[in-house]
């Protein structure tokens, strides 16, 4: 388990997360991943600690309101994310293109056909 810093572009809004073994990432090309352009990892909400910038974020629904589209109200940057899984517990989507020092042409990516899901 690693612990990464990250967060949004104008620095409002910053968090740690630990990840297992980040050599993997999630591209979706659903309506809203597609345009945001995220490259994804999920981990329990456990795992993540918003430093700073609580108040600083709002939130975009569509849909069925099941995903909080979390985004910095300054700069716009989507740097996380957090929804419920299939059993209720709250999962973090993190935008590991927001994370300090990852070089993420070095992942693997992991394309999903969420359009179709
Ligand atoms: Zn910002």
């Amino acid at each position: 388990m690693k612990t990464y810093t990250g967060g949004c572009h104008c620095q409002k809004v910053r968090y740690e997360v630990d990840i297992d073994n980040l050599t993997e990432v999630m591209s979706c090309n659903c309506s809203i991943c597609s345009k945001r352009g995220w490259l994804l990892t999920f981990v329990p909400s456990s795992s993540f600690r918003l430093l700073q910038g609580a108040e600083e974020v709002t939130t975009y629904h569509f849909n069925e309101n099941k995903i909080n589209h979390i985004f910095c109200k300054t700069c716009g940057t989507a740097s996380y994310g957090s929804g419920s899984d299939s059993t209720g517990n709250v999962m973090m989507a993190i935008n590991v293109r927001c994370l300090d020092n990852v070089d993420t042409t070095a992942l693997q990516i992991n394309h999903v056909d969420g359009k179709n899901f």
